[in-house]
């Protein structure tokens, strides 16, 4: 028999309308023709023409696509999922700037921002002419945000920040950043500029993870803002939280895109690599490996599937996202590493896609709310009891 693919043993293309079947081939075009060819070298070289695939998505509506009005999409939830998961067969980096940019930065603005901020930003932001990155993990403070140092004083009218934030994704590339910030009313959002004197930010060097995606630090010394800076409709963690839940579902759908591309690789592979004079996926071992792999991929994909059909009936729960977050993140990376056993020598090295993937799924292992984080979150939901402190 020919082989199948992953997707196809459990006929899982019906599950998805025409409708999300078309906005997905029409990313997996895309990611064919202009991620797949270039990408091995952006990720070698540590460099990604941002701007440039910014304005590509933004035509192609993938920026902000599930946010409704203001030059934004308005797809489903699942079709937006369903692209983060062909773009992160792509690449882990590239998904990660279109979640940066609409799940954090868009949504931000557009759930909490006042009416001006929503027109001066999100048009742009959606087209891809303006670049967005999100401000809340500081260099002491990843896990536990709520002991962030950055600051927010009220000086006459204005808001005056101050402040380091770590491992902001699009950092040097942003032309606005939502900065999350200690205030006397508590923890409040700013639209911040990029321009703004006393704001600046320097890329993270020495990665070997996430090498096809900007990651900064951002420094704001004295940085003045006007009243309207503020985000007027949220006080507290919700905020960010709320929009870290956003990006966190499409990581469910993402990373079994990468783990997709990894197991194709892999059995294509398997089945033209020859060694002691058959192909190595005629192997009971190597089978045991396949089927394996198959099986996680296709449940994870069930999952997030699942979970996108409860976010389209905006029933969705935070500690559900978590499931999706956490299996999902931890079994693409497994799949990674054991399709990178198939190829043997041939794994290591940027010909094949797969020990980029493995290697920015590392990343995606540990951003957004940890392996742990998201294990505690979970079992919290199980017992009622938050173990997050001791
Ligand atoms: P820590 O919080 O110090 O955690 C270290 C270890 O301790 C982890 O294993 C963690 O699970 C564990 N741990 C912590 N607390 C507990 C506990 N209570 N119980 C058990 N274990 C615990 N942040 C942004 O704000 N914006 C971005 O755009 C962004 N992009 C990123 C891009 C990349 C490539 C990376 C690597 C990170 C990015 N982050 C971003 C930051 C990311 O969200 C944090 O790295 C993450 O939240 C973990 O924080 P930390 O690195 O400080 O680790």
């Amino acid at each position: 028999p020919a082989p199948q693919h992953p997707f196809a043993l459990l006929d899982l293309d019906t599950l998805i309308d025409d409708e999300e079947k078309a906005i997905r081939d029409v990313v997996r075009q895309y990611v064919d023709d202009r991620i797949k060819p270039e990408v091995g070298d952006w990720f070698e070289t540590g460099s990604i023409p941002a701007k440039e695939l910014a304005q590509e998505m933004g035509a192609l509506g993938l920026l902000g696509m599930h946010l409704e009005g203001y030059g934004c999409a308005g797809t489903s939830a699942t079709a937006y999922g369903l692209a983060c998961l062909e773009l992160e067969a792509g690449d882990s980096g590239i998904r990660s700037l279109v979640s940066v940019q609409g799940s954090l930065a868009m949504y931000a603005i557009h759930a909490f921002g006042s009416e001006e901020q929503k027109t001066e930003w999100l048009p742009r932001m959606a087209a891809g002419e303006a670049i967005g990155c999100f401000g809340l993990t500081e260099p002491d403070f990843g896990s536990n945000p709520s002991g962030m140092r950055t600051a927010a004083k009220r000086d006459g009218d204005d808001w005056v920040l101050n402040g380091t934030k770590m491992w902001i994704t699009n950092g040097t590339v942003a032309d606005v950043a939502v900065v999350w910030a200690q205030t006397d009313g508590g923890i409040r959002g700013f639209v911040v500029p990029t321009s703004t004197p006393g704001f600046t930010a320097r890329e993270i060097h020495k990665k070997l993870s996430l090498r096809a995606s900007v990651t900064a630090e951002l420094i704001l010394e004295d940085v003045r803002l006007p009243a309207s800076a503020v985000l007027p409709d949220v006080k507290g963690l919700r905020g960010p939280l709320s929009c870290l839940n956003e990006a966190r579902f499409g990581i469910a759908f993402g990373t079994i895109g990468a783990a997709r591309d990894c197991l194709e690789t892999a059995i294509s592979y398997s089945i033209d690599r020859e060694q002691f004079d058959r192909p190595i996926a005629g192997f009971q071992l190597t089978q045991k490996k396949l089927a394996d792999m198959a099986l996680e991929l296709d449940k994870g994909y069930l999952l997030a599937l699942h979970l996108g059909r409860l976010k389209d009936k905006h029933v969705i729960r935070p500690e559900q996202i978590s499931v999706g977050k956490l299996n999902n993140a931890r079994e693409a990376l497994a799949i990674a590493r054991e399709c990178r056993s198939i190829l043997g020598g041939n794994g290591i090295t940027l010909e094949y896609p797969i020990i980029r993937h493995m290697n920015n799924l590392e990343s995606v292992f540990t951003y957004e709310g940890t392996n742990e984080m998201h294990t505690l979150v979970v079992g919290e939901a199980l017992t009622g009891l938050a173990a997050y402190r001791g």
